[in-house]
Parts: structure tokens; C-alpha cells; sequence
């Protein structure tokens, strides 16, 4: 590149991490359908097998398209290392069993995706791993817990599905006094709205499955962060064999192209959406961090540049409510999923939260009648038109 200014996000995601990757001037990077690779001799072979060499081996450990979509979001995550998996939740739990041992301590919260949840509460006590798990934004109950201290400090922000944030750059210090790696999982912002190493965290991942591919059409996830600390995820992950496959590295790759315009509309239609379910009078309260009414908004003003595409509502009445309402929407899927370009909804009951009782979700300010909105791209003028429309006579 002929000039030194660091490129903008915009720039990043259309161009980094793909030039060693063409081949004989092609301009796209291409699908490596291929499980093993070969070398012109033994020598070779043995420089690259010691990693004296960069090359690939053997597609479980690398491959050159997941090498490429790996090094676009490290570019955009502003990151030394990237590694990435097979799903959101296969490098979420390489992670977390990367850096635990029998006798370790997790401090979390109790709004993290569900999954993760589960790895808490189910999985890692099994391996005698004490997890605590405190109130998602009593920051002081949450500095108390890692005083105790504890090896890893998982954090998520904004939270789903009432999009509750934490101020990464609080709990990173408080974790960096007692010597903690501090993990963020960055999914629903997106590095275009928010970037955790920058406020502190050691790593930062995402379910690529969402707005890094964008599409809903293929599944992965990916983490960013030190070198020495990648190294350790990707070696767990190499030999536990939650790979990414080529193709759907092609596919994720592909959507983080169009990433910063995806978010930059996302941001303005949820902005969009958020005010006017506030000011309607079959909503009872609408959760978005961009709006003044929202407990989190001046940690979020501080250390996001947008507040992000993904908003929940309470409708008034029951889960009847919701069931007569979700049919009337004409542009939104109601699917589990979120981050697509298409408006995605879905009542907890049946997403976030399925695992729960409707009585442990009243008990976590789960209500009924919660809404999950994921807003598309489309145009904000169909999408009021569609809600207002839905709204109606409820
Ligand atoms: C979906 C999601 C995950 C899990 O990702 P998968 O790709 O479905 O395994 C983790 N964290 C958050 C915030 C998510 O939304």
C-alpha cells in the first residue's frame, strides 16, 4: 500500500487479510476444498511440519480460506492473532477449556448467551470448576466476585435479549489487578461498533454466524487476541477438531465485505425502530442501549460508535399477544437467528431462553410477552409500516 495511514473499518473489511491468499490473479479468494497439502520434499515438508515454514499441513489444524477470514476479523478487531471454529459455541467452549483446570474459578454473568450459560452451569462444574455468576450490570458485586480472584473473566455486551451492557474497560482493570484473562464476547456489536482489546480485554470473540457472515447462511466463530493466548485456543481446538469448514469460511468471509454498511444501516434502523416502539401505546417498555431510557446508554455512548442492530420490547399482555402478533409481520422471520440482513424476530420463550421454565424466565426479567427484534437492512419506512400494521387492534 503506497500510503502509511492506517485504512478505516470500511477499508479493512473489504480488503484485509485476502492478499496472500489469490492465486494466479484472481481477485476473490478461493474455497480450498482440500484436507491435506504437499510439498516439493521431505525438507520442505519438515520446515513447515516444526513451523519453521508457513504453510498448511493438514485441514483440521489450517486451511488457506479459513486462514483469510481469520485474518480479516484480526484486522478488524485490531488484534495480533485470530483463530476461529466451527460454530460461535466450539470457540466459546475451546476457550474456555484452553485456559481452565479442575480448581480454577470463572467469574460471568447471568445474562450470557444461552449456551455459554450452559457451559457454566452444566458442563464446567462437572470438571470441578467453580463458575460465579453474578448480576449482569452490579458492576460492584461483579469487581467483588474477581477480587476473590478467579482465572477467567467472561464478559458480554451488549447481553441478550434486553441488550444490557457492562463497562468492558471497568471490569478489565478490575480483572488485570488480580492477574485474570479477560474474555469478551463481542457478537452483537460487531467490531465495527465496538472494539474490546482497545478497552482492555485480552480477547475478544464473536459468533461469526451472525453479523460477520450476515446472511444466515453459514455458521462459525472466531477469536482475536494475543499471539501466545491464540495459540493455546487454536491448540485445543486443532486437537478437540471443531474446525471450520472451507466453504463456510468462504461464505463468512464474503458477508464481512459489506460489514460496515450491514451495521452502519442496522444502527440507523434500530435507532429507528426503538423510538417509535417507545412511543407507541400497545408497547409497554422497549430495551435498546441507544435510547436515553436505557439503563446502559452512557457506559454504551462511551465505548461504542453505534449502539447496534439488535432491540427487545414488551408487548402489553401475554404470550397470546405475542402469538397473534408474530404472524401479522411481513418483513421479519420468525426464526432463531439474529444479524441477518433480513429482520429476524422471536420471543425468548422459544429462543434465548428456550432451555428455561416460564418461571425461571420471570425470575431473570424474562417477561412473556418480551419480544426479540433483530432489525435487516431493508427500509426503515416498510419496516414501521409492517410493525405499525401489526400493532394494530392487538
Ligand atoms: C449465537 C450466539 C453464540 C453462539 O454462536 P453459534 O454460532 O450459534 O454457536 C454466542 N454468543 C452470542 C452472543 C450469540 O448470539
Amino acid at each position: 500500500m503506497s500510503s502509511d495511514k492506517q485504512p478505516g473499518r470500511g477499508t479493512l473489511a473489504v480488503w484485509a487479510g485476502e492478499e496472500e491468499y489469490l492465486m494466479q490473479g484472481a481477485t476473490q479468494v478461493p474455497v480450498v476444498h482440500s484436507v491435506s497439502f504437499g510439498y516439493r520434499d521431505v525438507d520442505e515438508w519438515l520446515r513447515v511440519a516444526t513451523g519453521e515454514e508457513p504453510g498448511h499441513i493438514y485441514s483440521r489444524n489450517t486451511n488457506p480460506t479459513v486462514a483469510a477470514f481469520e485474518q480479516k476479523i484480526r484486522a478488524l478487531e485490531g488484534a495480533e492473532a485470530a483463530t476461529s471454529a466451527s460454530t460461535g459455541m466450539g470457540i466459546i467452549s475451546s476457550t474456555l477449556h484452553a485456559f481452565l483446570s479442575p480448581g480454577d474459578r470463572v467469574v460471568s454473568v447471568k445474562d450470557t448467551y444461552g449456551g455459554t450459560n450452559l457451559l457454566f452451569t452444566e458442563f464446567l462444574p462437572r470438571l470441578n470448576i467453580d463458575v460465579a455468576l453474578c448480576d449482569t450490570t452490579d458492576h460492584e458485586a461483579i469487581e467483588a466476585e474477581i477480587a476473590k480472584g478467579c482465572k477467567i473473566l467472561y464478559l458480554e455486551s451488549p447481553t441478550n435479549p434486553t441488550v444490557k451492557v457492562m463497562d468492558i474497560e471497568r471490569l478489565a482493570a478490575a480483572g488485570h489487578r488480580v492477574g485474570v484473562t479477560v474474555i469478551v464476547d463481542n457478537t452483537f456489536a460487531t467490531p465495527i461498533n465496538q472494539n474490546p482489546l482497545e478497552l482492555g480485554a485480552d480477547l475478544v470473540l464473536h459468533s461469526a454466524t451472525k453479523y460477520l457472515g450476515g446472511h444466515a447462511d453459514a455458521l462459525g466463530g472466531v477469536i482475536c487476541g494475543s499471539r501466545e493466548l491464540i495459540d493455546a485456543v487454536y491448540h485445543y481446538r486443532e486437537i478437540n477438531g471443531a474446525t471450520l469448514h472451507p466453504m463456510a469460511a468462504y461464505l463468512l468471509l464474503r458477508g464481512m465485505k459489506t460489514l460496515h454498511l450491514r451495521i452502519r444501516q442496522q444502527n440507523e434502523n434500530a435507532m429507528a425502530v426503538a423510538r417509535y416502539l417507545e412511543s407507541h401505546p400497545a408497547v409497554e417498555q422497549v430495551f435498546y442501549p441507544g435510547l436515553e431510557s436505557h439503563p446502559g446508554h452512557a457506559i454504551a455512548k462511551r465505548q461504542m460508535r453505534g449502539f447496534g442492530g439488535m432491540l427487545s420490547f414488551i408487548l402489553k399482555g401475554d404470550f397470546d399477544t405475542v402469538k397473534r402478533f408474530l404472524p401479522r409481520l411481513r418483513y421479519a422471520h420468525a426464526a432463531a437467528n439474529l444479524g441477518a440482513v433480513e429482520t429476524i424476530v422471536g420471543p425468548p420463550a422459544t429462543t434465548s431462553h428456550v432451555e428455561l421454565t416460564a418461571e425461571e424466565r420471570a425470575a431473570a426479567g424474562i417477561p412473556e410477552s418480551l419480544i426479540r427484534y433483530s432489525v435487516g437492512i431493508e427500509d426503515i419506512d416498510d419496516l414501521i409500516g409492517d410493525l405499525e400494521g401489526a400493532l394494530k387492534n392487538l
